[in-house]
């Protein structure tokens, strides 16, 4: 089947799409519609030619701007859509084909994931509805860190909140650590590799990878713990939230609105969760900037060091993300902080290794960890695994 798969990625009040062609010598047309349900909806989208388009799409909702993304597919016609699920539970371990048992088992799973999961399956419903024929694909954003042992999952806390609740350690950004981890086994010739994957972008969590498996994550129950991220606070300590109810009044919703929207790089900063604004006007000599940067970067580091004790052999350390494969300053800063690991970071390749360039930033030195940066692809995973799951092997 030489077939685009249409890969759709959709929240309450956006719808991110691709149209994957079985092959890299064909355009992939990719686009977000922004706004739903606003009198201010638009597609904004990239055609077969590399040219960037708007249309105003006032009012749309989930049906119509799935229509309007069609219409703008230039009479590709997909053979199954893939959407990005974002929370599994325990019960989807891989890739999985949707019916109606699969959106109710979704939908039980919501619980976990309050903000992503029914959103995710308003695409499902808008896009069964429009295509009843085609096969639609569910893939995981939790899925790749279902192979974490216990003692990496289980958290310090009563038995019965895992058994009866499912409070546990789940993981994210499952889909980019899997491809670029991947890619990384391909490009080293180490098909069984031990990584540490960094995605750094807004969202940042990090990953060990031994033998193509998630063995341990920095993201928890949910994408909040681990790193200082965009405007995500990352790791604090469990006793904030009663200090903060018990001394100064906060409600749970104050807390939750600071811990996910007012933190991180934003709220050290107290001026943006831009990386590239951060890094300006920290050259401009800009105190929170500076500090904003260097909390980040010694929590990647902490959060790399004890990730490794997940690995048996550290083959090397992967970046990606808007951040990972931007920054050279970010990689810099990270690695002079893990003097004992024998890193050894090769300047010139550090600084051209930028804007969707793949590379090794190290000095090739023989019996030390490598240093990857290495685009992710979160939709050309999503397709891909599409494609196996329905028995489908591009050409
Ligand atoms: P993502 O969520 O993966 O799209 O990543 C978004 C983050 O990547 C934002 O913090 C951006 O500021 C950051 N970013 C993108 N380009 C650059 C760049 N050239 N230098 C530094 N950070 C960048």
């Amino acid at each position: 089947m030489n077939d685009p798969v249409l890969v759709i990625n959709c929240g309450s009040s956006s719808i991110k799409y691709a149209l994957v062609p079985a092959t890299a010598d064909q355009p992939r047309l990719t686009g977000l519609v922004e706004r739903l349900g606003s009198g201010d909806a638009r597609l904004k989208g990239v055609d077969g030619s590399g040219d960037a388009f708007t249309r105003p799409l006032g009012g749309a909702g989930h049906v119509q701007a799935l229509e309007a993304i069609l219409e703008g597919l230039e009479g590709r016609q997909p053979f199954a859509v893939g959407h990005r699920i974002v929370h599994g539970g325990e019960r989807f371990t891989r890739a999985t084909r949707i019916d109606d048992e699969v959106v109710a088992a979704i939908e039980q799973t919501a619980a976990l994931a309050p903000l992503h999961n029914p959103a995710n399956l308003l695409g499902v419903a808008a896009t069964r509805s429009l295509f009843p024929d085609l096969p639609q694909v569910a893939v995981f954003d939790t899925a790749f860190h279902q192979s974490l042992p216990p003692r990496a999952y289980r958290y310090a806390l009563p038995e019965a909140l895992y058994r009866d609740h499912g409070i546990r350690r789940y993981g994210f950004h499952g889909t980019s650590h899997a491809c670029v981890s991947a890619r990384a086994n391909a490009l080293s010739g180490l098909p069984g590799g031990g990584w540490l994957t960094a995605h750094l972008g807004n969202g940042c969590s990090i990953t060990a990878v031994w033998q193509g498996k998630s063995l341990d994550t920095s993201m928890g129950l949910t994408p909040l713990e681990g790193l200082a991220m965009g405007t995500r606070s990352g790791d604090v300590d469990p006793g904030l939230h009663v200090h903060l109810v018990r001394q100064l009044g906060w409600s749970i919703e104050e807390i939750d609105r600071v811990l996910n929207r007012e933190s991180g790089l934003l709220g050290l900063s107290g001026l943006t969760n831009d990386m590239r604004e951060l890094e300006a006007a920290a050259a401009e000599g800009h105190a929170g900037a500076a500090l904003a940067i260097e909390v980040f970067c010694y929590r990647i580091a902490k959060s790399l060091a004890a990730l490794s004790c997940a690995l048996p052999r550290l083959d090397g350390i992967l970046f990606t993300g808007g951040i990972g494969e931007n920054s050279p300053r970010v990689r810099q800063q990270v690695i002079d902080l893990l003097p004992h690991f024998g890193l050894a970071l090769n300047p010139e390749a550090n600084l051209a290794t930028v804007r969707g360039r793949e590379g090794r930033i190290d000095t090739l030195t023989p019996n030390r960890p490598a240093l990857w940066v290495i685009p992710t692809d979160e939709e050309g995973r999503i397709a891909d695994e599409t494609r196996q799951l329905l028995g489908d092997t591009p050409r």
